[in-house]
């Protein structure tokens, strides 16, 4: 979507991409600055394969403090994004054949990492009416005896949903029965939340022992580009990590030195602004989406930048469009590009980020409503 956007604007088309997954606030300053101070010390050795130690010593440090459950630095293992650190989890974890399973709408990458690491996506679909959350009843239905590896994302990405202590609470209850199934916590969007704050699943001891979280820098401290996440594993399996990464492509870059300053910084005054200006644009999307189009059944994100739109209402007989890809297509002729729910494993949704303009935002709702007016 993203190159076809490039390709309309080239042929100068004006476009509203209301695609994007990356925040369009800058690098904060303070994290800029060290990035240049590590340049200019002018020597770049090979990086320690686990991550730079004072990041490591940062991390945990973070975690600690920020939910209160402490984390050893050796439990650390800084990659090149979280996604590298997801999929160094499901390297150490699987065996040909293992189950996976994936609540649905999924975050896109997590099938084929799956499939990279020969595991079998077990994909559960969720309801809205549940808040996009797995319930207790499902993951114990989902579960066989391969099962090994439990995907869980709060806040989510596509939905926005967040998991509340409860909840997480009342999957444990049923995890408690099965020692061989493993959970990994995609917590990314966690410094993203817009009334209260995230819960890690590392806050759980019980489950500590078979728990990895992954996090990274691309979201929170508007980094994407600079490529830098990491896991937090108990030791054995964070050496593992080590082994794999060792092999493939070794220690992360310099930007880890920039990475330090954001973690040892004042990481609210960083966010806070940030985070403002994505809970008004949410507030903004949300009253004009459920005043003019309660049929897309806008469902409120508590965290990250998203919105996950049914289009269902305009697919099948009544109108040439069959699929959320089909409703993309017809947007993008409309001038407004958003990404189908299909790679989510919804092709009945589509999503919608607000890491834009609330200006741009703004004129993205009178297109949809145009084009949507223009099919009923
Ligand atoms: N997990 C989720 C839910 C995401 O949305 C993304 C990026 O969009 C990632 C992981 C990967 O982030 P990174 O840039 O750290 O690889």
């Amino acid at each position: 979507m993203a190159q076809r956007v490039r390709d309309l604007r080239a042929g100068g088309r004006r476009v509203i991409s209301l695609l994007l997954g990356e925040p369009d606030f800058p690098v904060p300053e303070a994290i800029q600055e060290a990035a240049i101070r590590a340049i200019r010390e002018g020597v770049a050795p090979y990086p320690p394969v686990p991550g730079l130690a004072p990041l490591r010593e940062a991390i945990a440090s973070h975690y600690t403090r920020y939910y209160g459950t402490p984390v050893s630095p050796h439990q650390v293992v800084v990659s090149n994004g979280s996604k590298q650190a997801i999929y160094n989890a499901l390297l150490c974890l699987l065996e040909p054949s293992d189950e996976v399973i994936i609540p649905v709408p999924y975050w896109v990458s997590y099938l084929p990492l799956v499939h990279l690491a020969q595991g079998c996506p077990v994909l559960v679909p969720t309801r809205q009416e549940n808040h996009y959350r797995l319930t207790p009843d499902q993951l114990a239905r989902s579960i066989t005896p391969r099962t090994r590896a439990l995907i869980l994302n709060s806040p989510s990405n596509p939905t926005g949903t967040t998991y509340s202590r409860e909840d997480y609470a009342a999957l444990i209850e049923v995890l408690r029965n099965h020692p061989r199934i493993w959970i990994i916590a995609d917590e990314i969007y966690d410094l993203l939340v817009y009334e209260g704050r995230a819960v890690s699943f590392l806050e759980f001891v019980e489950l500590q022992e078979r728990t990895i979280v992954c996090n990274g820098f691309s979201k929170a401290f508007a980094m994407p580009g600079w490529r830098l996440g990491y896991l937090i594993a108990p030791p054995d399996i964070a050496e593992a990590a080590i082994k794999v990464q060792g092999q493939t492509t070794a220690g992360a870059n310099i930007a880890q030195k920039a990475a330090i300053a954001g973690l040892t910084g004042d990481i609210e005054a960083l966010i806070a602004p940030m985070r403002k200006a994505f809970q008004e644009r949410r507030d903004a999307i949300y009253q004009y989406l459920t005043t003019h189009h309660p049929e897309l059944h806008p469902y409120k994100p508590q965290g990250a930048f998203y919105f996950f739109l049914s289009v269902e209402a305009y697919l099948g007989r009544k109108t040439t469009l069959q699929t959320a890809d089909d409703m993309v297509d017809y947007l993008l002729e409309h001038g407004l590009a958003l990404v189908p729910g299909t790679g989510f494993g919804m092709p009945t949704h589509i999503r919608l980020s607000y890491a834009v303009a609330l200006s741009e935002i703004e004129a993205g709702l009178s297109l949809l409503t145009r084009a949507l007016h223009a099919l009923a």
